[in-house]
């Protein structure tokens, strides 16, 4: 019997059949338009939304489906299988961004934030990195001082996933002390924002179609509204509390890649011949497949796992620190591997399994890098 996840459901089951057709159809043939113009149009975020695509897990009173992140994970899955380019820029949106204004906002703000973002009006970016803070985000430089009735930003933001299109931005920015304690995160609604300054478009090996920005903040003036729960300091514990979320849903597009890149390759070995015979034929050939397919076998398991422990409300960091870690290197591996057995055909752009490798070098390196997933992992040992 072919193995099936414990969360799907046949009601989950029904809209995944739907939403692939509309992938398909509607947004796959616009994806190579998406990479060469290194953006992806506003016309796909709404008809995502449409799709009930964007923000499913949030209630409806929100202009979410009011599903798990099972919904979340079926959607990633589908999306990395079939619209690729998609992947990063609405993970971020749905999976990473939305949760902070569902767990933190007010109730104004949900109203006001949520619905359109579930639609695709509005797209969300979330700013953490700085040209000085990555892994170290403890170190962060971007302040917000609190002047009269409002809090003045100011600082400087990189590699910022969605940054050229997002209407709403998290931004991760001191408030008080040195450290932990003093970091505070503001949403900044981009339209019309004085001192809202988006840089350049980065120039990346990978993710054309996924854009990727510098953003500038020079005395940007917020109402302390907008000061996410309300308490300065609180920042860093709300990262911390939506990092398992951010990671697992890194785990759930590189596993959905790697069951992508077996698909095509196991296809691919079918049909070519070297020496009279297809090149499955080699033992080389099958016991590498062989090998990848029992790899990500197991990544599936595994991550099912995560996913089903998330949805019961308890994945904690640890776990969903070895999924991100585990999950990203094996895909990086296994596409590697995929991409040798199509021999030159595999260094061609037009060949998936090309795009598919440059495009998983990030996995190990965005969400928090694999090392830093490690020494998560090593101190609770
Ligand atoms: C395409 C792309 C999209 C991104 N999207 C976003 C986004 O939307 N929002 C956002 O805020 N950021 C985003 N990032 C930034 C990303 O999260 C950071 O690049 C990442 O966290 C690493 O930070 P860094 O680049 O400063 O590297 P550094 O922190 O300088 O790390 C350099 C190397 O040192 C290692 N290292 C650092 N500290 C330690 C340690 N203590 N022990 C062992 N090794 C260590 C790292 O693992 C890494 O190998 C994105 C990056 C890219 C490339």
């Amino acid at each position: 019997m072919p193995y099936r996840s414990a969360w799907m459901t046949d009601e989950l089951d029904a809209f995944r059949d739907q939403f692939r057709r509309y992938l398909r159809a509607e947004l796959a043939p616009r994806a190579e338009g998406w990479r060469k113009a290194k953006i992806i149009d506003r016309d796909a975020w709404r008809g995502l939304g449409a799709m009930g695509a964007l923000l499913p897990s949030v209630p409806e009173a929100y202009g979410g489906l009011g599903a798990t992140f099972a919904t979340e994970a079926a959607v990633m899955e589908d999306i990395v299988a079939i619209v690729p380019e998609l992947g990063t820029p609405v993970s971020v949106h749905s999976a990473i961004v939305a949760p902070y204004i569902l767990n933190y906002g007010s109730e104004e703000q949900k109203r006001r934030w949520l619905p359109k973002m579930a639609s695709g009006e509005m797209i969300g970016a979330i700013a953490m990195t700085e040209p000085g803070a990555g892994s170290d985000l403890q170190a962060v430089r971007a302040s917000a001082k609190r002047q009269g009735n409002s809090y003045v930003l100011n600082g400087q933001k990189t590699f910022i996933t969605n940054g050229q299109l997002a209407d709403l931005v998290i931004v991760v920015a001191r408030t008080g002390e040195p450290g932990a304690k003093g970091i505070s995160l503001f949403v900044v609604e981009t339209a019309g924002a004085e001192g809202y300054r988006r840089g350049r478009n980065l120039d990346k090996i990978g993710l054309h179609a996924s854009d990727t920005s510098e953003l500038f903040f020079e005395n940007l003036a917020l109402p302390p509204e907008n000061l996410l729960g309300g308490e300065e300091g609180q920042g860093f514990v709300q990262l911390m509390q939506q990092l398992p979320q951010e990671r697992l849903i890194l785990a759930v597009g590189a596993v959905a890649a790697m069951e992508s890149a077996l698909d095509v390759t196991i296809d691919y070995a079918k049909q070519r011949q070297a020496f009279g015979r297809p090149i499955i034929e080699f033992q080389n050939t099958a016991f590498t497949l062989a090998e990848r397919k029992t790899e990500a076998q197991i990544a599936r398991v595994f991550l099912d796992w995560c996913i089903e422990r998330h949805v019961a409300g308890e994945l904690d960091t640890v776990a969903a620190s070895m999924a991100k870690y585990w999950c990203s290197d094996r895909q990086v591996a296994l596409i590697d591997d995929c991409l040798q057995l199509h021999g030159g055909y595999g260094y061609m752009n037009e060949y998936p399994i090309a795009r598919m490798f440059v495009d998983a070098r990030i996995q190990k390196i965005y969400g928090g890098t694999n090392e830093i997933m490690k020494m998560i992992i090593a101190r609770s040992l």
